[in-house]
């Protein structure tokens, strides 16, 4: 259970609950009636299935297909998405449900936020990464010119429901960006979660379906306590912002490959966790130990670590100019989620500009 302020609901994780679908959202649905939006990627192999499920429990419903990827949260998908809803006809008791990735989530998110000043929603995650991060916590919205995640709402699920059997279909690169923030999970605040990866990834990653199972479930209780402390990201330190733990430097990555591919949200945040630790480590803040024992974990999945890891090369003053937009400068100074060690972030404000760029000039990026 997630437990807030004025809503409550409930994220259900396992096996094949995708066959029971419909039985389990119904309760939930003021009228008994459903929009569903997903991309053509995840209807192609997983729709029939919910459909199917959905008429078997007797819930009328439409279905919208987006098509794949990043540029479908774009304000232009949004209109189109909201005109073909409006079009058909929704009352205010209609069901959103989101079923794909973090793209449908928060799209579809979105437009459940703003339709008709806001119909309930559901959340069906059909990736990794949707399972155990975007898919709990109510942060919606698509991306503008000036940046990604720019315009969006607050608007919490009525429903989470993550079947880790969906998970056997996702490309192996897919499922490692997934991983990476279950281990960022871990680092943040649960040396527990952290030292199971040790013992279970390596399972997770072959797709084993008991391990993959193990970790939604841990990876959603950790993010399930920190929504509920701190739904709206307003803790002053902890709390939300923890889990942007190597995103700064992620956020800097991706910019650099335009999402179009090339480098995965996930991936990029598997090389964060390494520069967010390596430069708490610089800091003196952090044992050098940790370091090695994260770095040791993330070599020997095969996960990316460093810039050698990257498309190409990328330059020092290229990426702290990116830190600098994403995270407003004070004086030479930022804002970063650092670590004391493995389980222990906190928000740091005073990280001085100059102490990053030696650590990527140390890491092997160009000047
Ligand atoms: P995604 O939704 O683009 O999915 C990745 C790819 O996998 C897509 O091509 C999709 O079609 C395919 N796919 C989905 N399920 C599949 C399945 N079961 N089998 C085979 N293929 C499948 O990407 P993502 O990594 O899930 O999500 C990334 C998005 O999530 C980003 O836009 C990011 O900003 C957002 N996000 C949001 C939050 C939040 O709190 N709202 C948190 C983290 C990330
Ligand atoms: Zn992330």
């Amino acid at each position: 259970p997630v437990t807030l302020a004025g809503h409550s609901y409930e994220v259900l994780t396992g096996p094949q609950l995708l066959h029971d679908a419909g039985l389990r959202i119904r309760p939930h649905l003021p009228n008994n009636r459903a929009v569903i939006l997903t991309d053509s990627t995840v209807a192609s192999l997983h729709l029939a299935a919910l459909e199917e499920s959905l008429t078997r429990a007797g819930i009328h419903f439409a279905t919208i297909t987006v098509p794949p990827g990043e540029s479908s949260k774009s304000l232009k998908r949004f209109e189109d998405v909201i005109e073909t809803i409006l079009a058909q006809g929704i009352e205010r008791g209609t069901t959103i449900i989101a079923f794909g990735g973090g793209v449908v989530g928060d799209l579809a998110g979105f437009v459940a936020a703003s339709i008709l000043r806001g119909v309930p929603f559901i959340q069906i995650p059909t990736t990794l990464l949707a399972q155990v991060d975007s898919s709990v916590g109510g942060k919606t919205g698509i991306n503008a010119k000036a940046g990604k995640n720019l315009i969006g709402a607050f608007w919490q699920p009525n429903l989470v429901l993550a079947d880790t059997t969906v998970l056997d279909t996702l490309p192996p690169r897919q499922l490692v960006a997934g991983y990476a923030e279950i281990v960022k999970s871990g680092l943040i605040a649960d040396e527990r979660l952290f030292a199971w990866c040790e013992q279970h990834g390596h399972a997770v990653l072959k797709g084993d379906p008991a391990a993959l199972g193990e970790a939604v479930r841990r990876a959603c209780l950790f993010k399930t306590g920190v929504v509920q402390d701190d739904e709206r990201e307003s803790a002053h330190s902890g709390g939300r912002a923890l889990l942007n733990l190597g995103h700064t430097f992620a956020h800097a990555f991706e910019a650099e490959f335009h999402y179009d591919g090339r480098l995965l949200h996930g991936e990029a945040v598997s090389i964060g966790l390494h520069m967010a630790l390596a430069l708490s480590v610089k800091m003196g803040l952090a044992p050098q130990d940790d370091l090695a024992r994260l770095d040791a974990h993330l070599h020997k999945l095969n996960m990316p670590v460093g810039k050698a890891d990257l498309p190409h090369n990328l330059s020092t003053a290229t990426l702290l100019a990116h830190m600098g937009r994403d995270k407003k400068l004070r004086e030479g100074k930022v804002t970063f989620v650092l670590l004391h060690g493995i389980g222990k972030a906190f928000t740091c404000r005073d990280v001085a500009l100059e102490d990053v760029r030696a650590l990527l000039l140390a890491e092997g990026f160009a000047p």
